[in-house]
């Protein structure tokens, strides 16, 4: 009886487990073959300089353009990229296809701008990285001019000085480094001080707030000046009101991006909305 009682429960788990790996599986080739079938698509969301009022750069955000049920946001499937390891490959196809888009632009007589690609944490902690983003950059002279990357603290934490130096390694390439989210991780203020970066981003919880409490734009205005003290351009991320913006342009914020400038969209348009002279 008892053999049987366990032998019951066994079957159950095993047929729930089942369907979960399965699933995860299923989720995981499917990922795999959008990847073979160029699924994956790179939409561009404009950055604008509080002083000028001008695009100054992009940030490119990917979708999986999936036939079956259309444009997949990437948070449903970059967790899976990073558990399979397949975070390695998209990511590098990412770096390319920011700068192919880039330099798309250039050649149209627009450079100027930088295209920001998200970098996982995987994909930094990976000793072959900054040589990779050296081999990405090489087949043009202009491409490093146009890459900026994006990290978050919590990917410098685990090994602090393999962090730094890797940072300091591909702003040596002339690539700039965002802090991206900033305000959501953790990590202390002396490892802020410490972080070779050019631009820190304030993540877009703290712009929420900062049209509807005192508290809120209080703490938009220290995280502008901490920022400022260490020499690092501010983005608000989010921005999706004329107030919003109103109030971070008298915090002397530098740059802005957000819904109320500008949706992610593909290159060619991104080209023709933001970059394009306007006809005479
Ligand atoms: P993120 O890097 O913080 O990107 C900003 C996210 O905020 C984007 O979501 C963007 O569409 C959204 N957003 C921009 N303006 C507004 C606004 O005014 N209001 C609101 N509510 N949202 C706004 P998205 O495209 O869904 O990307 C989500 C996250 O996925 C990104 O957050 C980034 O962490 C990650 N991600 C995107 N592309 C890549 C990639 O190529 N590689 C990696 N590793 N991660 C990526
Ligand atoms: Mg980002
Ligand atoms: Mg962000
Ligand atoms: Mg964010």
């Amino acid at each position: 009886r008892q053999a049987k009682a366990n032998g019951d429960r066994y079957l159950f788990h095993s047929s729930a487990m089942t369907a979960a790996v399965a699933g995860k599986l299923s989720m995981e080739n499917q990922l795999r073959r959008a990847f073979d079938n160029e699924e994956f698509v790179l939409h561009f969301q404009p950055k604008v300089s509080l002083a000028t009022g001008k695009v100054t750069g992009a940030e490119a955000l990917i979708r999986w353009n999936d036939p079956a049920t259309g444009l997949v946001p990437p948070g449903r499937f970059i967790p899976v990229l990073e558990e399979t390891g397949l975070i390695h490959d998209v990511g590098r196809w990412a770096m390319c296809q920011a700068i192919e888009c880039y330099l798309r632009w250039c050649d149209d007589g627009l450079a100027g701008v930088r295209i920001a690609v998200n970098v996982s944490s995987l994909q930094l902690r990976n000793r072959g990285f900054v040589a990779e983003v050296a081999k990405v950059l090489s087949g043009d002279p202009r491409a490093a001019s146009g890459l900026e990357l994006e990290i978050t603290e919590s990917m410098v934490m685990g090994d602090i000085n393999h962090g730094i130096d890797s940072l300091q390694a591909i702003r040596n390439l002339g690539v700039t480094v965002a802090l991206d989210d900033f305000g959501t991780g953790f990590s202390s203020l002396s490892y802020l001080a410490r972080l070779p970066i050019d631009t820190l981003k304030i993540d877009r919880s703290f712009i929420n707030n900062v049209a509807v409490t005192t508290e809120g734009l209080a703490l938009v205005s220290t995280i502008i000046t901490l920022a400022h003290s260490l020499r690092h351009t501010v983005v608000a991320e989010g921005v999706e009101s004329a107030e919003q913006a109103r109030l971070l342009r008298s915090l002397d914020c530098d740059e802005m991006q957000g819904f109320h400038f500008g949706r992610p969209v593909p290159c060619a348009e991104f080209e023709a909305l933001y970059l394009a002279p306007l006809p005479a």
